[in-house]
Protein backbone atom coordinates (compact mmCIF):
# COMPACT_ATOMS: atom_id res chain seq x y z
CA UNK A 1 0.00 0.00 0.00
CA UNK A 2 2.93 2.15 1.22
CA UNK A 3 4.58 1.18 -2.74
CA UNK A 4 1.00 2.81 -4.51
CA UNK A 5 0.74 5.62 -1.87
CA UNK A 6 4.03 6.30 -2.70
CA UNK A 7 4.24 6.00 -6.87
CA UNK A 8 0.99 8.11 -6.89
CA UNK A 9 1.81 10.30 -4.65
CA UNK A 10 5.26 10.56 -6.81
CA UNK A 11 3.31 11.41 -9.89
CA UNK A 12 1.74 13.95 -7.96
CA UNK A 13 5.23 15.24 -6.87
CA UNK A 14 5.88 15.69 -10.90
CA UNK A 15 3.05 18.01 -11.37
CA UNK A 16 4.35 19.94 -9.16
CA UNK A 17 8.02 20.24 -9.87
CA UNK A 18 6.85 20.74 -13.95
CA UNK A 19 4.23 23.42 -13.18
CA UNK A 20 4.76 25.19 -9.47
CA UNK A 21 7.98 27.23 -11.27
CA UNK A 22 5.93 28.25 -14.25
CA UNK A 23 3.08 29.06 -12.15
CA UNK A 24 0.68 27.12 -13.63
CA UNK A 25 -1.95 25.88 -12.60
CA UNK A 26 -1.43 22.35 -10.92
CA UNK A 27 -4.99 20.71 -11.62
CA UNK A 28 -5.74 21.82 -14.82
CA UNK A 29 -5.37 20.69 -17.43
CA UNK A 30 -4.94 16.62 -16.23
CA UNK A 31 -0.47 14.72 -16.92
CA UNK A 32 -0.81 15.91 -20.69
CA UNK A 33 2.50 16.69 -22.73
CA UNK A 34 4.28 19.48 -21.45
CA UNK A 35 5.61 20.26 -25.89
CA UNK A 36 2.36 19.64 -27.45
CA UNK A 37 -0.69 19.66 -24.86
CA UNK A 38 -1.07 15.77 -25.66
CA UNK A 39 -3.93 14.69 -22.76
CA UNK A 40 -1.64 11.55 -21.75
CA UNK A 41 -4.58 8.77 -21.41
CA UNK A 42 -5.21 7.05 -17.85
CA UNK A 43 -3.63 3.47 -19.07
CA UNK A 44 -0.72 5.73 -19.93
CA UNK A 45 -0.68 7.34 -16.72
CA UNK A 46 0.19 4.42 -14.10
CA UNK A 47 3.68 5.91 -12.29
CA UNK A 48 6.70 3.99 -13.37
CA UNK A 49 5.40 1.21 -16.04
CA UNK A 50 4.39 4.35 -18.56
CA UNK A 51 7.49 5.86 -18.41
CA UNK A 52 9.46 2.33 -19.43
CA UNK A 53 6.80 1.40 -21.45
CA UNK A 54 6.30 5.29 -23.58
CA UNK A 55 10.54 4.34 -23.50
CA UNK A 56 10.28 8.50 -21.88
CA UNK A 57 8.86 10.02 -24.91
CA UNK A 58 5.92 11.63 -25.26
CA UNK A 59 3.56 9.06 -27.97
CA UNK A 60 2.04 12.20 -29.63
CA UNK A 61 5.19 13.94 -30.30
CA UNK A 62 8.43 12.33 -29.41
CA UNK A 63 8.95 14.86 -26.66
CA UNK A 64 11.47 13.80 -24.34
CA UNK A 65 9.82 13.25 -21.07
CA UNK A 66 12.10 14.50 -17.83
CA UNK A 67 14.06 11.64 -16.84
CA UNK A 68 12.82 13.52 -12.89
CA UNK A 69 9.31 11.48 -13.61
CA UNK A 70 11.04 8.14 -13.29
CA UNK A 71 12.99 8.97 -10.50
CA UNK A 72 10.35 10.86 -8.09
CA UNK A 73 8.35 7.81 -8.76
CA UNK A 74 10.54 5.77 -7.76
CA UNK A 75 12.04 7.10 -4.93
CA UNK A 76 8.91 8.20 -3.03
CA UNK A 77 7.39 4.61 -2.28
CA UNK A 78 11.49 3.92 -1.74
CA UNK A 79 11.52 6.49 1.22
CA UNK A 80 8.06 5.96 2.24
CA UNK A 81 9.15 2.14 2.89
CA UNK A 82 11.94 3.02 4.89
CA UNK A 83 10.35 5.19 6.99
CA UNK A 84 8.05 2.30 7.41
CA UNK A 85 10.61 -0.05 8.55
CA UNK A 86 11.97 2.67 10.70
CA UNK A 87 8.86 4.09 12.70
CA UNK A 88 6.00 1.56 11.62
CA UNK A 89 2.34 2.99 11.74
CA UNK A 90 1.36 3.81 15.08
CA UNK A 91 4.72 5.88 15.57
CA UNK A 92 3.70 9.84 14.98
CA UNK A 93 7.10 9.98 13.73
CA UNK A 94 6.31 8.01 10.53
CA UNK A 95 3.90 10.82 10.11
CA UNK A 96 5.82 13.58 10.74
CA UNK A 97 8.82 12.40 8.61
CA UNK A 98 6.26 11.43 5.74
CA UNK A 99 4.82 14.77 5.70
CA UNK A 100 8.87 16.17 5.47
CA UNK A 101 9.95 14.31 2.76
CA UNK A 102 6.66 14.89 1.07
CA UNK A 103 7.87 18.67 0.87
CA UNK A 104 11.49 18.01 -0.13
CA UNK A 105 10.82 16.04 -2.79
CA UNK A 106 9.59 18.28 -5.23
CA UNK A 107 11.95 21.22 -3.54
CA UNK A 108 15.07 19.16 -4.06
CA UNK A 109 13.89 18.58 -7.95
CA UNK A 110 12.46 22.43 -8.50
CA UNK A 111 15.84 23.70 -7.21
CA UNK A 112 18.00 21.37 -8.60
CA UNK A 113 16.36 21.88 -12.36
CA UNK A 114 15.21 25.27 -11.84
CA UNK A 115 17.19 27.25 -9.39
CA UNK A 116 14.37 28.02 -7.58
CA UNK A 117 13.54 27.44 -3.84
CA UNK A 118 9.50 28.48 -3.59
CA UNK A 119 7.79 30.60 -1.28
CA UNK A 120 4.57 28.14 -1.45
CA UNK A 121 6.81 24.93 -0.71
CA UNK A 122 8.96 26.40 2.11
CA UNK A 123 7.21 28.81 4.75
CA UNK A 124 4.07 26.42 5.00
CA UNK A 125 7.07 23.31 6.63
CA UNK A 126 7.43 25.82 9.70
CA UNK A 127 4.07 25.82 10.38
CA UNK A 128 4.12 22.01 9.94
CA UNK A 129 6.91 21.49 12.11
CA UNK A 130 5.74 23.35 14.56
CA UNK A 131 2.06 21.35 14.17
CA UNK A 132 4.09 18.14 14.45
CA UNK A 133 5.81 19.77 17.73
CA UNK A 134 2.50 20.00 19.83
CA UNK A 135 1.43 16.65 18.98
CA UNK A 136 2.02 13.77 21.73
CA UNK A 137 4.64 11.57 20.88
CA UNK A 138 6.73 14.19 19.04
CA UNK A 139 10.77 13.83 19.15
CA UNK A 140 11.00 17.60 19.37
CA UNK A 141 9.03 19.54 22.11
CA UNK A 142 7.48 22.83 20.49
CA UNK A 143 9.59 25.30 22.82
CA UNK A 144 12.70 23.45 21.29
CA UNK A 145 11.14 23.99 17.82
CA UNK A 146 10.26 27.58 17.72
CA UNK A 147 13.60 28.39 19.56
CA UNK A 148 15.81 26.64 17.22
CA UNK A 149 13.61 28.11 14.30
CA UNK A 150 14.06 31.72 15.54
CA UNK A 151 17.62 31.52 16.03
CA UNK A 152 18.38 29.74 12.81
CA UNK A 153 16.36 32.35 10.74
CA UNK A 154 17.86 34.88 12.63
CA UNK A 155 21.40 33.58 12.01
CA UNK A 156 21.47 33.44 8.43
CA UNK A 157 19.52 36.49 7.66
CA UNK A 158 22.91 38.15 9.78
CA UNK A 159 25.03 35.25 7.28
CA UNK A 160 23.35 36.51 4.10
CA UNK A 161 23.73 40.24 4.83
CA UNK A 162 27.00 40.07 6.14
CA UNK A 163 28.21 37.83 3.28
CA UNK A 164 26.01 40.61 0.58
CA UNK A 165 27.75 43.60 2.72
CA UNK A 166 31.42 42.23 2.27
CA UNK A 167 31.34 40.22 -1.11
CA UNK A 168 28.66 43.00 -2.88
CA UNK A 169 26.84 39.87 -4.12
CA UNK A 170 24.13 37.29 -2.69
CA UNK A 171 25.76 34.06 -1.01
CA UNK A 172 22.70 32.27 0.61
CA UNK A 173 19.48 32.72 -1.28
CA UNK A 174 16.30 33.70 0.53
CA UNK A 175 14.70 30.51 -0.17
CA UNK A 176 17.49 28.66 1.62
CA UNK A 177 16.92 30.86 4.58
CA UNK A 178 13.13 29.73 4.57
CA UNK A 179 13.99 25.92 3.94
CA UNK A 180 16.69 25.98 6.77
CA UNK A 181 14.24 27.81 9.04
CA UNK A 182 11.11 25.39 8.12
CA UNK A 183 13.72 22.33 8.25
CA UNK A 184 14.80 23.80 11.81
CA UNK A 185 11.14 23.35 13.43
CA UNK A 186 11.36 19.26 12.69
CA UNK A 187 14.42 18.71 14.20
CA UNK A 188 15.34 21.20 16.77
CA UNK A 189 18.80 22.24 17.92
CA UNK A 190 19.92 18.76 18.05
CA UNK A 191 19.95 18.12 14.51
CA UNK A 192 19.96 21.42 12.84
CA UNK A 193 23.97 22.01 13.35
CA UNK A 194 24.84 18.32 11.98
CA UNK A 195 22.16 19.17 8.99
CA UNK A 196 23.60 22.08 7.98
CA UNK A 197 27.35 20.82 8.51
CA UNK A 198 26.63 17.98 6.19
CA UNK A 199 25.00 19.69 3.79
CA UNK A 200 27.83 22.33 3.48
CA UNK A 201 30.07 19.69 3.30
CA UNK A 202 27.98 17.62 0.60
CA UNK A 203 28.08 21.44 -1.43
CA UNK A 204 32.08 21.79 -0.82
CA UNK A 205 32.58 18.22 -2.25
CA UNK A 206 30.10 18.78 -5.22
CA UNK A 207 31.52 22.46 -5.35
CA UNK A 208 35.61 20.45 -6.08
CA UNK A 209 34.32 17.53 -8.28
CA UNK A 210 32.00 19.31 -10.56
CA UNK A 211 32.04 23.18 -10.32
CA UNK A 212 35.46 24.39 -9.89
CA UNK A 213 35.19 27.69 -10.93
CA UNK A 214 34.81 30.83 -8.47
CA UNK A 215 32.35 33.01 -9.64
CA UNK A 216 30.14 30.05 -11.43
CA UNK A 217 27.05 30.01 -8.89
CA UNK A 218 25.28 26.66 -7.86
CA UNK A 219 22.45 25.95 -5.95
CA UNK A 220 22.21 24.61 -1.83
CA UNK A 221 18.65 23.49 -1.99
CA UNK A 222 19.70 19.68 -2.57
CA UNK A 223 22.41 19.64 -0.50
CA UNK A 224 19.82 20.84 2.15
CA UNK A 225 17.47 18.46 1.63
CA UNK A 226 20.13 15.66 1.14
CA UNK A 227 21.53 16.51 4.40
CA UNK A 228 18.15 16.07 6.11
CA UNK A 229 17.23 13.11 4.45
CA UNK A 230 20.14 11.20 5.54
CA UNK A 231 19.35 12.92 8.75
CA UNK A 232 16.27 11.51 9.49
CA UNK A 233 17.52 7.92 8.95
CA UNK A 234 20.52 7.87 10.40
CA UNK A 235 20.65 10.28 13.28
CA UNK A 236 20.70 7.82 16.10
CA UNK A 237 23.64 6.19 14.73
CA UNK A 238 25.59 9.57 14.03
CA UNK A 239 24.79 10.77 17.45
CA UNK A 240 25.80 7.44 19.07
CA UNK A 241 27.87 5.35 17.17
CA UNK A 242 29.84 7.93 15.24
CA UNK A 243 29.84 11.20 17.60
CA UNK A 244 29.72 8.86 21.24
ZN1 LIG B 1 3.88 15.64 -26.91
Amino acid sequence: MLAVLGASLGSFFNVLIDRLPRKASIIKPPSSCSDCGYRIPVWLNIPIFSYIFIKGRCSKCGATIHWHHLVVEIITPLLFIALFYKYGLTSILFYKYLVLISFLIPIFFIDALKQLILHVTSIPLIFVGLIFALLPGTDVPIANALATAAFIFCFLLLLAWSFGKIRKKDGLGGGDIWLLTGISTFFGYTGIPLILIFACVFAIAYYIVFIRQKERPFVFGPFIVSATVIWIFLSEFILNKWLG
